[in-house]
């Protein structure tokens, strides 16, 4: 009979943290597949920069853009670009495409501060800029800290003008002012989602006055007299404009021993970056093989750069009419991770968690089968056949993985495109990284998760 210790190891899950059963040279691929990871983070903000990187990679790469009278070869590789803010990479299959294709979705939206269409105003001799916030952010938190603007500026005409200005080091920033604790005395009785309102998310921008001896709101006129002579723009361009506030600056290691990385937007950029790594690194795949990086997931994927749209189905539906079959017969047969972040346990919160379901940091890229609030409202659940073969796809590769639910059951929750995916008739199951301080200003993820990632949508491409 098998000791106790013995049994143990052979019928018990044993989590552990990558880093202790990892080789030290695997952890140094890690290591340095993050140092693109970083690069990638810091240049692309917005979904928009996002897709510039991935078309830019696509292209070095031999990709070309997709051609729908076009008839494509095996190994052929082809890039869609939906409207400038979605992606689609894919590389054809040596199978037919009716034999389904495998995908892997992540998004390249995230969490941030958008300018309303008539943003700019001054008051007290202050010029601001009125907002409304994108995506599910906590206020508070994105007051009095460095701001960096975002986007593209639709002249009268029609001529587009790109807005990028608070990364470089020399470009001014922008900031939400909070108040002093002295005067906050009323503030601090509000509740927390109440701590700053969406209102009071007002952006300073300037503070000078036109030089005139007569005239009024010349701070604004000010402000709109640089920009008309930096953009071309005048205030009514402001109405046919798509501007977003991001948090400025770098992204950094995080911890003495560089284990984790701090930045804006890992939700989902840190599963959009491995998600395009994986695809360039699979050529001659058995079966078409898609990433597609997506817009408006944090808004709920409505609109149409977003998965709740047609966008994808219309692509695939284009590649199966080259077999002349149709589209839900490839649909039908296909294969997607949904390439999305979970909530890493965080100790200092543990009290929302339930342990034995909770996703780690440095535990490896999270396995979510459901997400979704109340009881399993609101999303796909993946089915216990296709987690199987996901779950030994992994193990064979040597991919480090744990599987996570979001938070304690009724403690809130949440969604990803996994169902909008599934609504096609694909099987999918959320695949992504672990992530702390989800959705603020500053999040943080490991190094390790995120080269798992990588290492499971390539393994899954391969498969
Ligand atoms: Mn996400
Ligand atoms: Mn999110």
């Amino acid at each position: 009979m098998d000791d106790v210790k013995t049994l143990s190891e052979k019928l018990f899950m044993n989590p552990k943290n990558a880093a202790a059963i990892l080789d030290e040279s695997e952890i140094k691929v890690a290591d340095d597949y993050a140092e693109g990871y970083k690069d990638f983070l810091y240049k692309c903000k917005t979904e928009r920069e996002s897709v510039v990187f991935a078309e830019r990679i696509a292209k070095e790469n031999g990709y070309v853009e997709f051609d729908k009278t076009k008839k494509y070869n095996p190994g052929d590789k082809i890039y869609f670009v939906n409207r400038g803010k979605s992606i689609i990479l894919c590389v054809i299959g040596k199978k037919s495409i009716g034999e389904g294709v495998k995908i892997v979705a992540a998004h390249i939206d995230s969490p941030r501060i958008d300018l309303k269409q008539n943003p700019l105003y001054e008051d007290s001799d202050i010029a601001l800029f009125k907002t409304h916030y994108y995506g599910g952010i906590k206020k508070y938190q994105w007051t009095a800290r460095p701001l960096s603007l975002h986007g593209v500026v639709m002249l009268k005409g029609g001529k587009k003008v790109e807005v990028n200005i608070g990364e470089d080091k020399d470009d001014p920033r922008f900031v939400i002012t909070d108040l002093l604790p002295h005067l906050a005395k009323q503030q601090m009785k509000r509740t927390l989602s109440e701590a700053v309102l969406g209102e009071e998310l007002n952006i300073v921008v300037g503070s000078r006055p036109f030089k005139a001896d007569e005239g009024s709101e010349l701070v604004k006129l000010n402000i709109m007299n640089i920009l008309n002579q930096k953009y071309g723009m005048t205030q009514e361009d402001f109405l046919s404009a798509e501007l977003e506030a991001v948090p400025a600056g770098e992204v950094s290691d995080i911890g003495f021993d560089r284990s984790l990385v701090g930045g804006y937007g890992h939700d989902d950029r840190v599963c959009a970056y491995p998600a395009l790594t994986a695809i360039v690194e699979c050529d001659n795949p058995e079966n078409t093989i898609i990433t597609v990086l997506t817009d408006k997931e944090e808004t709920g994927s409505d609109g149409n750069t977003g998965l709740n749209s047609s966008y994808m189905a219309y692509f695939i539906a284009d590649l199966a009419r080259m077999e002349n079959l149709q589209m839900h017969d490839v649909l039908s047969k296909s294969e997607c991770l949904s390439a999305d972040v979970n909530a890493a346990f965080d100790p200092t919160f543990p009290s929302v968690y339930e342990k034995n379901n909770a996703s780690f940091v440095n535990r490896g890229v999270v396995m979510t089968k459901y997400t979704g609030s109340g009881g399993k409202g609101g999303t796909s659940d993946a089915s216990a056949e296709f987690v199987s073969k996901m779950r030994t796809l992994f193990d064979e590769n040597n991919v480090i993985w744990q599987a996570g639910e979001l938070g304690r059951v009724d403690e809130g929750g949440g969604g990803t495109v996994a169902k909008y995916i599934a609504n096609l008739d694909i099987d999918v199951v959320d695949v992504g990284v672990p992530v702390l301080s989800m959705h603020a200003p500053y999040e943080v993820i490991s190094k390790i998760d995120l080269y798992m990632a990588h290492k499971a949508f390539k393994a899954f491409f391969k498969s």
